[in-house]
């Protein structure tokens, strides 16, 4: 087994374990960490179509954790893909639409970041454990939306940490709210701010490159990691699926053998469709990888352009797990393009900081041929859930239905047939009122609450378990704050 060692995209000196760069999140250049190398496949297909979502996520994990013994790697993935997940498959794939959709929100909070947020803790806790940390470490978490729920749950009364989550205050849909607001768990702390998620996420990571901020914690025992998918611990979970949706396929005679597919990733902070991207490099057969934006479309205009701008007012929308203007993993995708040119990755983010925007060069515009950008605007993403569901009885949210209506403009662009993947990155219930609105006269006098039952009872779907009731669970955390004094509450949190 090849080892794997993990270093800065920015160029900072030396490498690292798997369970350092878990521990750390970010590194202290800025840089996002990346494996050295990339592991291959070493059974044959048809080999790993036999196993369970488990055993498949042994296998990939462990060619990239290779630092964890087996006991330890096992023990996480049993923790995390248990009875959470409202299936025993983990991610069933369901044939609609001439389509895939790969189903990934059937764990605890209704959405794909349960797929990695469900072990990252354990992830976490067994590394601080190898390395002998004694300190207690503080997740601090930017959201859209998605990623807070499933970082609380997640980490809710894990020993040893603390989880404090900064979600827009007004950029979130209320259902979204309600489950972080009444979390449970004596570690965890959610903070509302007045401003949208790239004013969370730009203070979380200051807070992260805060060098004498990070001192005063370390002194008073405490350390920062990161939930956010920055941290690989997140990133090299998503892998799994598409490996496993991909063999599911193979296994059910729907593909040839060495038949390539289109994976299509409604995209915001552009992990999961980089974990697409890294399941291609480790020899996945893909095709084209599709990454489908809303009314936010810097990625479609870096993609069709080469030009990433990220100056222009912040839309909120339907899908509002993707009114992102910085995506951040986009630079681990520069950096492999780049064949890791750290020099490359310092200017452009330098540019972003400080211009706004950055640009690659025409010639280098070749890197990106594997990938396909498009965007939906909000009255396509209605329209696509209506036709959807008039056409099959599927009932897809808003986020997905992003997917599905940029994956029909990439047929029609390019009359590519090839079988394709998409990723179903919430359900429906989760912003329930945009997706009764796109099926139903919605009387705007009924609350999202009021519109759970509506919708369940439109489409004869049963009321996924998380969020019933959710109205009357009472609230835990009715905190806002301005977006420039994030430090100040962390401090307050800590007591330091
Ligand atoms: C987070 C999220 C996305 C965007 O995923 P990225 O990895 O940030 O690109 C899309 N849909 C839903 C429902 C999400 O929660």
């Amino acid at each position: 087994m090849t080892e794997i060692f993990y270093k800065s995209t920015r160029g900072e000196n030396g490498i690292i374990t798997s369970s350092e760069a878990i521990i750390k999140g970010i590194a202290i250049d800025g840089g996002l960490y990346v494996p050295t190398s990339f592991p291959s496949i070493d059974l044959p297909f048809y080999e790993l179509a036999k196993m369970d979502y488990k055993e498949l996520a042994f296998y990939i994990m462990k060619k990239y954790f290779t630092d964890f013994d087996d006991r330890e790697l096992l023990e996480c993935i049993n923790s995390a893909y248990d009875e959470k997940f409202e299936t025993s498959e983990i991610a069933p794939l369901v044939e609609n639409q001439g389509a895939y959709f790969l189903e990934l929100y059937h764990g605890p909070t209704l959405a794909f970041k349960d797929m990695a947020l469900s072990i990252l803790p354990h992830l976490l806790k067994t590394a601080s454990k190898k390395l002998n940390i004694t300190k207690e470490i503080v997740i601090l978490t930017a959201t859209s939306g998605d990623t807070g729920k499933a970082a609380l749950e997640g980490f809710a009364n894990v020993e040893g940490t603390k989880v404090i989550v900064f979600y827009p205050s007004k950029g979130v849909s209320e259902i979204q709210k309600r489950q972080m607001i009444t979390q449970k768990g004596d570690n965890t702390f959610v903070i509302g701010i007045e401003g949208n998620f790239d004013d969370a996420q730009s203070g979380v990571k200051e807070l992260f490159n805060d060098i004498q901020f990070n001192r005063k914690l370390y002194e008073n025992n405490y350390m920062f990691s990161s939930a956010n998918s920055i941290n690989i611990g997140r990133l090299i979970p998503q892998v799994v699926y598409y490996f496993y949706s991909y063999l599911k396929l193979l296994r059910n005679g729907k593909l040839k053998k060495d038949e390539k597919i289109n994976i299509v990733v409604p995209t915001g902070n552009f992990g999961n469709i980089l974990a697409a991207f890294y399941a291609k490099k480790m020899g996945l057969p893909v095709n084209k990888l599709i990454c489908a934006s809303n009314e936010n479309n810097v990625l479609y205009d870096f993609i069709n352009t080469g030009i990433y701008d990220r100056r222009r007012e912040l839309k909120l929308t339907s899908s509002p797990s993707m009114d992102i203007l910085i995506s951040s993993n986009l630079e681990r995708l520069l950096y492999e393009l780049s064949s890791h040119d750290d020099e490359l990755i310092r200017n452009v983010m330098e540019n972003l900081k400080k211009e706004g925007r950055y640009e690659i060069t025409q010639e280098n515009m070749k890197w990106l041929k594997d990938f396909y950008g498009g965007f939906a605007y909000e009255n396509e993403i209605f329209d696509t859930i209506k036709d959807v569901y008039d056409s099959s009885k599927y009932v897809i949210d808003t986020h997905t239905a992003v997917a599905y209506s940029v994956y029909k403009k990439y047929k029609e662009d390019t009359r590519d047939n090839s079988k394709t993947i998409i990723a179903s990155t919430a359900s429906p219930f989760k912003f329930t009122r945009s997706v009764y609105k796109a099926l139903n006269e919605c009387d705007d006098n009924l609350n999202d609450f009021e519109l759970i039952n509506k919708l369940a009872e439109f489409t004869g779907l049963d009321i996924p378990n998380a969020i019933k009731d959710i109205e009357n669970r009472e609230i835990l955390h009715n905190y806002t704050c301005n977006k420039d004094s994030m430090k100040s509450i962390v401090k307050k949190i800590l007591k330091i």
